[in-house]
């Protein structure tokens, strides 16, 4: 059994393949063996990092710091504008700031760990670097996100998530605020506040609280693919009231849970309003249980856990 899917409004596509698919429990990853040396972001080693921008805790007893990359990937200089030569070559500088929000002072600590309410301040972190950020020259979108694990692109072990601001709406976000406008036009409505109505007691469902629901997407493009997005309308999460950021808190609790579970690595990544414009917020989390090869980077993807299997996996049936 097995299915081509299409996005919700995006023109992209899925195989969902069960078939040569693999049991939930049969994703589960060995544990990484932590490499010995030195941590630069465990306490001690303070004066060891870019300056640090703020922490939250004491002097001697912080809980989070934020600091920026010592590798950034953009850096504020040169030229932020991007400009076009000779027709075929558009470019601007690698142009923006790059950003580490250490999650803990402690080293065996990983974001899968932690309370409930140590995500409220990270969340509180999250919105503080996006609204100072923002504000910036040049910038048009701040984006946070969080590499876990090694297939999830991390070399640092040491629990922590990265702020990259720059010049260029990321074109993911692009397409979703395209998306939005367009289907708004047309049906005077949000698209995901719909897909909300429709996904929140579907076979892909997998959370929910008062403020936010959970689900695993219809075309999910990786095993145990989950979306995680506000019922109210909120552009970004800047915009979220403290209920609204407690309850995002508590499913985001419920799903790192889970992927502990599998030792999963994962991305997320959370897709804000670019600029002000018309959106709904909401955090894509990818856990990293499957490499994509040549046929999926061609553009249309083969996952082989249907998402209705993940949904089950995160409500624990
Ligand atoms: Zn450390
Ligand atoms: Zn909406
Ligand atoms: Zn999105």
């Amino acid at each position: 059994m097995g299915e081509l899917r299409k996005d919700y409004f995006l023109d992209r596509w899925v195989i969902i393949a069960s078939e040569r698919g693999k049991r939930p429990h049969e994703f589960v990853q060995e544990q990484v063996k932590q490499k010995a040396g030195k941590c630069y972001f465990c306490p001690g080693s303070e004066d060891e990092t870019p300056p640090e921008i703020f922490r939250i805790g004491a002097k001697n007893r912080w809980k989070m710091r934020v600091f920026p990359n010592k590798f950034a990937a953009v850096r504020q200089e040169g030229q932020a504008s991007i400009k076009t030569d000779n027709i075929f070559y558009t470019f601007s500088a690698n142009y923006g700031m790059h950003e580490v929000i250490v999650e803990t002072n402690d080293h065996k600590k990983q974001l899968w760990d932690l309370a409930p309410k140590d995500i409220v301040d990270l969340i509180s972190l999250y919105s503080m670097r996006i609204k100072e950020l923002g504000k910036m020259n040049g910038i048009k979108y701040v984006q946070v996100f969080k590499n876990s694990g090694k297939e999830g692109g991390t070399s640092i072990l040491h629990s922590h998530s990265q702020v990259i601001a720059y010049n260029k709406v990321p074109e993911l976000v692009e397409q979703e605020a395209k998306a939005i406008k367009e289907f708004k036009e047309k049906m005077n409505i949000c698209p995901y506040c719909c897909i909300i109505n429709s996904e929140k007691d579907s076979f892909r469902r997998c959370f929910e609280n008062r403020n936010f629901v959970a689900f695993a997407p219809y075309a999910s493009r990786f095993p145990f693919e989950i979306w995680v997005l506000a019922k109210q309308h909120v552009k970004s999460i800047t915009d979220l009231d403290n209920g609204q950021v407690k309850d995002l808190a508590e499913v985001m609790n419920s799903i790192l849970k889970k992927l502990k579970k599998l030792n999963a690595p994962y991305n997320f990544m959370l897709h804000n309003s670019p600029a002000g414009e018309d959106f709904h917020f909401h955090i894509e989390i990818l856990p990293r249980l499957a490499t994509w090869a040549g046929f999926e980077f061609n553009g249309t993807i083969i996952n082989t856990l249907p998402p209705e299997e993940a949904a089950k996996f995160y409500r624990g049936e």
